[in-house]
């Protein structure tokens, strides 16, 4: 398949009905989340409307090919595997990932979708699982969180905090605090992840260990860890 180059704006809007801007699907280890460690079809969609300062995913803002649902879920359907993350780039710039999503869940596939958190999440079908960032302030783009998803999040949603500081690890702790009791208490995972190569393990441990938050759960990109760190389609 080749891969084009799509305006931003023909990747988040254009396209027939069933269509969808793909940049790229493929099936690996699931590396985050309460999933981790499975295996998982991942389905990125072209696009995103924030930079944060750490993003890997930087080839996805503007590759990719328009391809029908026809073709993502015959794709899909390749991989020995009834689990499929829809990520991005920002998924939901995408009105159409909807009744895609909807389609897998009929199809009978677990589906996860993996979003930014600066944009409404309420539209996401029922028995989707959301995984939403909170961004923290190293990120540069907290002031893109939407705070009134907190409001929607349940039981089988999970947050994940992306941490490349002490700073932003105080952040996060706070907004967990603060959520206590609310939204924390309803979501099935709170994640706390050390931005690669930039906060250790090992001082992330130390400090989740320090303050014993409730529901808080560290994890590590598994998938940077059994291949390179920088290689795609994993
Ligand atoms: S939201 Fe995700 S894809 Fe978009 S810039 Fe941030 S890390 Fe990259």
């Amino acid at each position: 398949m080749s891969t084009t180059v799509l305006p931003v704006t023909t990747a988040a809007s254009a396209g027939g009905a069933d269509t969808l801007a793909i940049n790229e699907i493929f099936y690996s280890i699931q590396g985050e989340s309460t999933f981790a460690g499975q295996p998982c079809i991942f389905v990125r969609l072209t696009g995103c409307d924030l930079r944060c300062t750490y993003c890997d995913t930087e080839y996805a803002f503007y590759e990719g090919t328009r391809r029908s649902f026809d073709e993502i879920i015959a794709e899909v359907a390749r991989h020995p595997c009834r689990l499929v993350e829809i990520t991005g780039g920002e998924p939901l710039l995408q009105k159409r990932v909807h009744p895609l999503m909807a389609r897998l869940c009929d199809l009978g596939y677990t589906v996860l979708i993996e979003t930014s958190g600066a944009h409404d999440i309420g539209p996401v079908d029922s028995r989707v699982h959301r995984i939403m960032d909170l961004k923290t302030p190293g990120s540069g783009e907290c002031a893109r969180n939407r705070l009134a998803n907190l409001d929607l999040l349940g039981p089988r949603d999970e947050v994940k905090f992306v941490i490349g500081s002490a700073e932003d690890y105080d952040w996060a702790a706070d907004q967990v605090r603060a959520g206590i009791p609310g939204w924390a208490d309803r979501v099935n995972a709170i994640l706390f992840s050390p931005v690669f190569g930039k906060m250790t393990p090992l001082e992330l441990a130390t400090r989740v260990l320090a303050d014993g938050l409730p529901h808080v759960r560290m994890q590590l990109q598994m998938h940077k860890l059994i291949w390179e760190p920088n290689q795609r389609g994993v």
